[in-house]
């Protein structure tokens, strides 16, 4: 079975913090409620709750595929910051 990643796309993400509060075990929020998403691929056993979560967000902001992921916040978006 192929490894899956949870990742948000940050121009889509409000950041009402619904994901982080229904999948605690893959996501946090930055200090503006934006959700930073664990970089490793999806466990199995948490495979059902992270499909709902994506479905649940209200922005269609999560999504589930086979690429690797990365840590990502909404900083990156900010002119004047860097993500190096
Ligand atoms: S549920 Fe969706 S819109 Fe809300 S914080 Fe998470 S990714 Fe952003």
């Amino acid at each position: 079975m192929s490894r899956r990643y949870l990742h948000v796309d940050p121009t889509l993400c409000v950041g009402h913090r619904l994901c982080a509060e229904m999948l605690p075990e893959l996501v946090t929020v930055d200090d503006f409620g934006y959700p930073i998403i664990s970089p490793e691929p999806v466990p199995r056993h948490l495979g059902r709750l992270v499909r709902r979560t994506v479905g649940a967000c209200p922005a269609l902001a999560l999504s589930l595929d086979g690429t690797p992921g990365r840590r990502a916040s909404r900083d990156e978006l900010r002119p004047g910051t860097t993500s190096g």
